[in-house]
């Protein structure tokens, strides 16, 4: 896979796929500027080399019509403000005005087309459509990390129709962070796993089985391994039809010689409210009625004092319900553990992310990854369409 910064850009025109889709209010205000600021460094770039830059995006999911409430136009005043640099808008992403616009583009010049899912051939991958986008450029950029694990013909067959294509510096940082992690990580490498669910996981922790030294659970999912183990684990999630599973999945980590730490004792209460009555007891101890909703103190210290020796951390999934004070410790905690370990802590996005960032603690992970979907996919050893589109480039 080539990089940006390894080919020559300078006067071509240069079609960049990002991912600008971004959260917007009922008035059609940005409310987070955090995407389009993940590509800033590959478009200055791009801007210093003297390229003529075609910026193109999804925004929501319009299914092939346009819809007014998913336009782009918004995000030009975000775009242009951090760059501090006029940002044309062009009000479709293919056919005869858009050539002519582009055409007329001077080195250092910025067009963000209309979201490209205002075609149906967009999320179909479709062959004519890519061909209609390959016209409009010299060269093809991905920084679209977060939509890799779908093929669209933005990011996929695009690259059929067009000589050079490369990675833009956001996704030259996935694939980098993502090969410490799984391809040649420095040992021990430890997995720790939370959230709610096991069977949105198995994909996740069977292929996590196969790599790393230690595999620490958490969250909700906890619960379904230790009910599984024979433990009465009250009213905390438990997802029955997962019960095989999970002793399956522990079973493999003692053959693989995994180490594979559950939790000792929860954060319980009645209900999963912020004023509930908590207490703390082992998680053989857990009442009837009463949910775990976070690792205990006794767990955070088993945790952290496994993250200790570990070299590389891969994190996925909040330790409990985070979003409520009384259930966030454990999180808030752990995520001071891997900060202190030293180690290269390389982080899944979504819902960690937002908890890393409230415990204060974002600068202090290694990496935090911009794809929620495409990151899982990745680990769980599946094939990223977009990325394989710029691999088989050469
Ligand atoms: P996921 O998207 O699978 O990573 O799940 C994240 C969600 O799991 C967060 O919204 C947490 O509130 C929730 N969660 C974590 N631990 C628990 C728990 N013990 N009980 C219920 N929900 C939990």
């Amino acid at each position: 896979m080539k990089y940006i910064d390894q080919i020559e850009i300078k006067g071509k025109r240069v079609f960049l796929r990002v991912d600008f889709n971004v959260p917007m209010d009922k008035e059609g205000n940005v409310t987070s500027d955090k995407r389009v600021k993940a590509s800033i460094p590959t478009i200055n770039f791009a801007l210093e080399q003297g390229a003529k830059l075609i910026i193109a995006s999804h925004l929501g999911r319009p299914k092939g019509k346009r819809v007014a409430e998913m336009s782009l136009k918004p995000v030009v005043k975000v775009l242009s403000g951090l760059l501090n640099k006029q940002v044309t808008f062009l009000d479709d992403c293919v056919g005869a005005d858009v050539e002519q616009a582009i055409g007329k583009m001077k080195e250092g010049e910025i067009i963000l087309l209309e979201n490209l899912r205002f075609h149906p051939g967009e999320d179909k991958n479709d062959t004519e459509f890519a061909r209609q986008l390959a016209a409009l450029c010299d060269v093809y950029v991905d920084d679209a990390f977060a939509v890799s694990h779908r093929a669209a013909a933005s990011n996929s067959a695009i690259t059929e129709f067009v000589p050079v294509c490369a990675a833009g510096f956001l996704l030259k940082n996935e694939v980098e962070y993502f090969k410490k992690a799984m391809v040649n990580p420095a040992r021990p490498l430890a997995a720790m796993i939370g959230g709610a669910k096991v069977s949105d996981k198995i994909g996740l922790l069977e292929s996590l089985i196969e790599k790393v030294d230690k595999i620490i659970i958490g969250g909700g999912m906890a619960f379904t391994f230790l009910r599984a183990a024979g433990y009465e684990t009250g009213k905390s999630l438990c997802e029955e039809d997962m019960l095989d599973t999970a002793n399956k999945i522990q079973e493999k980590a003692r053959q693989k010689n995994v180490i594979f730490l559950l939790p000792v004792d929860a954060v319980i209460a009645p209900e999963a409210t912020a004023e509930a009555e908590v207490k703390v007891c082992s998680v053989n101890e857990i009442p009837k009625e009463w949910i775990g909703l976070d690792i205990g103190p006794a767990t955070i210290a088993l945790f952290s004092d496994a993250l200790k020796d570990v070299k590389t951390v891969i994190w996925n999934g909040p330790m409990g319900m985070f979003e409520l004070a009384p259930f966030s410790k454990g999180t808030f905690q752990l995520a001071q553990a891997v900060a202190d370990s030293g180690a290269v802590s390389i982080i899944g996005g979504g819902d960690t992310d937002t908890a890393i960032k409230k415990a204060g603690l974002s600068a202090k992970m290694s990496y935090i990854s911009t794809g929620g979907g495409a990151f899982l996919e990745w680990l769980e050893g599946k094939t990223l369409p977009g990325i394989a589109a710029l691999e088989k480039k050469g």
